[in-house]
């Protein structure tokens, strides 16, 4: 299985819109944070996890020319924005509606987003949606066998998703007993770390540091980062040898 990070960056992006600060004015390119998603592609299927306002750039620089589904986190516009632009992949497909793996309370946000998608007689060229509602039920989807745990993002429902010993862990307010539980095993984690404070929806950067360690992962890369984490050469110099922050670009196999 190959894991890419599409974005690894929170929901408005780094650099932020007119910061002049040393993060967002870095010229390293780990430095540059679309909005947080990944790629996983086995032999058999080719799926995003999430789709946000980046996703269009994001398929185009990793070239990705097929996608078999997405999966939904939640309903942030930060993680579906961009569903719009699956559109290629359906025109290119055979006119199939994508399949969308959604939990029932993401899909009124998408519904409203996308009404045009919903509606009886569609516009032609619009996008199709073959949705399938998800709960914490583990489903097969070609190749992959995924384990969806449900997390608390604050007020709403969030879907961390674990394949084998690979886990996508990303916009959780608190980390519960019952998915460090879910997590137990794991050897290679992508986990949200947003900034060095806490914060009312997300995890801290030495939040997600405890939970790898906890979890005595092999390998764990972080993500949905705001520019507050700080450069990636500072923080990486910082963190465990096994740790280290994602960035947009970055492929693994596990
Ligand atoms: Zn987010
Ligand atoms: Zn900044
Ligand atoms: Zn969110």
């Amino acid at each position: 299985m190959l894991i890419t990070i599409l974005g690894s960056g929170t929901s408005q992006g780094v650099p932020v819109i007119g910061c002049q600060c040393p993060v967002c004015q870095s010229k390293d390119p780990r430095d540059k944070r679309t909005r947080t998603s990944i790629l996983i592609r086995t032999e058999q299927v080719t799926v995003a996890v999430d789709a946000g306002p980046d996703f269009r750039q994001q398929m185009l620089r990793e070239g990705v020319s097929h996608l078999d589904a997405v999966f939904i986190t939640h309903e942030h516009k930060d993680h579906i924005g961009g569903l719009d632009d699956v559109r290629p992949f359906i025109f290119s497909q055979g006119n199939h509606p994508m399949p969308l793996y959604v939990d029932e309370s993401a899909l009124p946000e998408i519904k409203r987003e996308f009404s045009y998608a919903f509606e009886e007689h569609l516009y032609p060229g619009a996008p199709t949606y073959d949705v399938h509602l998800i709960d914490e039920t583990p489903f097969d989807f070609g190749d992959l066998h995924v384990e969806p745990i449900k997390m608390k993002h604050y007020t709403l429902t969030c879907y961390a998703f674990r394949i084998g010993k690979f886990a996508y862990v990303t916009d959780l307010s608190e980390v519960s007993e019952h998915l460090m539980d879910r997590l137990q095993g794991v050897e290679f984690l992508v986990l949200e770390a947003l900034g060095p404070k806490p914060h009312y929806s997300h995890i801290s950067l030495q939040q997600a540091v405890d939970v790898a360690k906890r979890l005595n992962v092999k390998k764990a890369w972080f993500t949905h980062c705001s520019h507050s984490i700080g450069k990636a050469h500072d923080v990486n110099a910082q963190l465990p040898t096994n740790m280290m922050l994602a960035y947009d670009g970055l492929s693994f196999k596990v």
